[in-house]
C-alpha cells in the first residue's frame, strides 16, 4: 500500500494525473475526417496524399490539407502503395487505451484515498472538539490548572463577619509552617452556605487572592455528569494537583450535586464520587496546606458524612445583604458611573436583592438611562428596572390586575399573620414567601400551630372577602397538612398521644377558625400591606412592622 505522506501529496498526484490525461487527449485528438471512396480516388489521382498509415481497420491518409481516413477493406492497399509510402500504425491503440484506463483508475484511487484521509481528519477533529468540550467542562487532566486570583477582601462589599472568619484561613495558608510548629489543627474544609448570588465564589477567590495561593475551581455538577467512574478519578486528580501546588485552595461550587444525602434514589456515580471526596479529605495531613472550600445553597441536603469532623467542619453562613451592605455593594458598582441621587434610596428599594442582583440592577439602570438618551443615571432609572431584575421572567408578570389583587391580598394575610405570630421571614413577595425555618431542635405545639395559621391565612382571607377559594392555595394547603400530620402522628399533639383519624382535620379547622378571627380584626393593616404588595410586589418584615405600629 502506498504510503502518502500528506494530503498535499495526494492533491499534487491527482493534479498531475489530470494534466497527463488532458495532454494525452489533446495529442490523441482525432481530427481525422472520414472520406468516401470517391474523394479517396480524387486524392489519389491529384497526388495529394503524402503518406498513408494503415491502422487496424482503417487507413489514415496524410495530406497537406489534413488527415483523412477510409475504411481499410474499401480500398486496394496495393494500388495505394504504388502512389505513396505506406507505414503500419505506430501507436498501439490497445496500449493507448491501457494508459487511459490506467490513469482513470489512478484518479479514482487518488480520490478514494483522499476521501479516506479526509474522513480520518474529520474524525480526529471531531474527537478534538469532544476533547475540548470535556476540557471545558473540566473533565480532562489538562485543564486541572490553578488560577491566580486577583480578588481581595476589599473587592467584596459588606459581610464583614464572614471576612473576619475567613481571615484565619488566609493566615493559615500564608504561614502554614507557623501553625504546623505550634501543632494547631485547622479545618480542612470550609462550607460556604448561602442563597445564590451572595458572593460565595467571590469570597473563595478572595481568600486565594489574599493568601496568594493557587485556586482550583470545580463545579460539583461537573463531577457527576461525566462517564461512570470518571467523577472519582477526577476528584483524585484534583487533589493530587492541589497537593502538588500546596499551599492551595480547592473550591467546589454547588457541592450538593456530589454531597447530596445518600438514600432515596440511588446514584452510583454520585456515591462513588462522594466517597472519593471523603477519602481524599480524610487522607489529608493537617499540614498538607490544601484547604477545600465548598459552596452550597442547600445545606439541608448535604450528606452528614461531609459535615463530620475533619471534613467540612467549618461552616460559614452568608446571608442576603442587609440595607447597609446593599449600600456598600451598590456603591462598588456605581463607582465610575455618572449617577445623581441617593444610594440609600436605592438600597431601600432593593430589599431581597443579592449582590449579583444588585450588580445587574446597576447595569440595567445604566442601560435605561442610555435608552432615554441621558448621560446621567438617576433614581428613576432604578425604579424603572427594579421589577424586571427582581422578578426576571417569572409568572408574576403574567398576572392580570384582578389576579394580582387577589394574590396581593392572599400574601398580605400570610405576611401579617407571620409577623403577628412571630414566624420569622425576611420578606414576602406576591409570588413567594420565605418563612425561615425555626433553627431549633425543639419546637412547641404553639409554634407549629402558628405556622399552620400562616399557611391557612390566605385561604381564610379570600373566604372572608370573596366568599371563595382559589387555586393559588395548593402549596400552602400541602404545607399546613404536612405540619398537622406530623403533630398528630409524630409528636402526640392531636387529641391524644395515639393519633386519631380526625386529628389532622381538627387541627386544620381550629387553625382556620383562629386565623379568620384574627384577620377580621386586622382589616386596616391588611389593606395597607396588600396595597404595598400590589404596588411593589414585595414587602419586608420591617415594612410590616411600620404599618402595624402605625395603627396599634
Ligand atoms: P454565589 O457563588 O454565591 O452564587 P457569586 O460569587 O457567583 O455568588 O456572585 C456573583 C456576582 O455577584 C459576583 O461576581 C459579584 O459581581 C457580585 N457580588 C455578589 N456579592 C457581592 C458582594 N458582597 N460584593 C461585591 N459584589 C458582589
Amino acid at each position: 500500500m502506498l504510503n502518502f505522506k500528506s494530503k498535499k501529496l495526494m492533491v499534487s498526484l491527482m493534479a498531475v494525473s489530470v494534466v497527463i490525461l488532458l495532454v494525452l487527449v489533446v495529442l490523441m485528438r482525432d481530427d481525422t475526417k472520414a472520406i468516401d471512396y470517391r474523394l479517396y480516388q480524387t486524392l489519389l489521382e491529384t497526388k495529394a496524399i503524402k503518406k498513408a498509415v494503415i491502422d487496424v481497420d482503417e487507413v489514415i491518409l496524410l495530406t497537406s490539407e489534413g488527415k483523412y481516413s477510409i475504411v481499410k477493406d474499401g480500398i486496394d492497399i496495393k494500388e495505394l502503395l504504388k502512389y505513396v509510402p505506406v507505414e503500419s500504425v505506430k501507436e498501439n491503440p490497445f496500449l493507448r487505451d491501457l494508459v487511459v484506463i490506467g490513469l482513470f483508475f489512478l484518479m479514482i484511487f487518488g480520490l478514494v484515498l483522499y476521501g479516506r484521509k479526509k474522513r480520518e481528519a474529520d474524525l480526529k477533529k471531531e474527537q478534538n472538539d469532544k476533547y475540548s468540550a470535556y476540557a471545558n467542562a473540566g473533565f480532562t487532566q489538562a485543564i486541572i490548572k490553578p488560577t491566580t486570583s486577583k480578588y481581595k477582601f476589599t473587592d467584596i462589599a459588606g459581610i464583614s463577619e464572614v471576612k473576619e472568619e475567613l481571615q484565619e484561613i488566609v493566615d493559615f495558608l500564608k504561614n502554614s509552617a507557623k501553625y504546623k510548629k505550634m501543632g494547631i489543627t485547622l479545618p480542612r474544609g470550609v462550607l460556604l452556605v448561602g442563597p445564590p448570588g451572595v458572593g460565595k465564589t467571590l469570597i473563595a477567590k478572595a481568600v486565594a487572592g489574599e493568601a496568594e495561593v493557587p485556586f482550583f475551581y470545580q463545579s460539583g455538577a461537573s463531577f457527576v455528569q461525566i462517564y461512570v467512574g470518571m467523577g472519582a478519578k477526577r476528584v483524585r486528580e484534583l487533589f493530587s494537583h492541589a497537593k502538588a501546588n500546596a499551599p492551595s485552595i480547592i473550591f467546589i461550587d454547588e457541592i450538593d450535586a456530589v454531597g447530596k444525602a445518600r438514600g432515596g434514589m440511588r446514584n452510583d456515580e454520585r456515591e462513588s464520587t462522594l466517597n472519593e471526596l471523603l477519602t481524599q479529605m480524610d487522607g489529608f495531613e493537617d499540614s498538607s496546606g490544601v484547604i477545600v472550600i465548598g459552596a452550597t445553597n442547600k445545606m439541608d441536603v448535604i450528606d452528614e458524612a461531609l459535615l463530620r469532623s475533619g471534613r467540612f467542619d467549618r461552616r460559614v453562613f452568608i446571608p442576603m445583604p442587609d440595607i447597609s451592605d446593599r449600600v456598600k455593594i451598590l456603591s462598588i458598582y456605581l463607582k465610575g458611573k455618572p449617577f445623581e441621587g441617593d444610594v440609600k434610596n436605592i438600597a431601600k428599594m432593593s430589599v431581597g436583592f443579592s449582590g449579583a442582583a444588585l450588580a445587574t440592577l446597576v447595569n440595567e439602570a445604566a442601560i435605561n438611562a442610555l435608552r432615554e438618551n441621558r448621560e446621567i443615571i438617576n433614581e428613576e432609572d432604578f425604579v424603572a428596572v427594579r421589577q424586571k431584575v427582581l422578578l426576571g421572567k417569572r409568572k408574576v408578570l403574567n398576572f392580570s390586575d384582578e389576579e394580582k389583587k387577589i394574590q396581593s391580598l392572599y400574601q398580605a394575610a400570610k405576611a401579617l399573620c407571620a409577623y403577628w405570630f412571630e414566624i420569622d421571614f425576611d420578606k414576602i413577595t406576591i409570588i413567594n414567601d420565605r418563612l425561615k425555618d425555626l433553627d431549633m431542635e425543639i419546637e412547641s405545639k404553639t409554634q407549629m400551630f402558628s405556622k399552620i395559621k400562616v399557611y391557612l391565612a390566605g385561604i381564610a382571607i379570600t373566604k372572608i372577602r370573596y366568599n371563595e377559594t382559589f387555586s393559588n392555595s395548593t402549596e400552602d394547603l400541602l404545607r399546613a397538612r404536612e405540619i398537622a400530620k406530623n403533630m398528630s402522628e409524630l409528636y402526640g399533639m392531636g387529641r391524644g398521644l395515639v393519633p386519631y383519624p380526625d386529628d389532622i382535620a381538627t387541627i386544620l379547622d381550629e387553625a382556620k377558625d383562629e386565623v379568620e378571627k384574627f384577620l377580621l380584626g386586622m382589616s386596616v393593616p391588611l389593606e395597607n400591606v396588600s396595597k404595598q404588595l400590589f404596588e411593589d410586589e414585595s414587602i419586608s418584615k420591617v415594612q410590616i412592622k411600620e404599618i402595624v405600629d402605625e395603627i396599634f
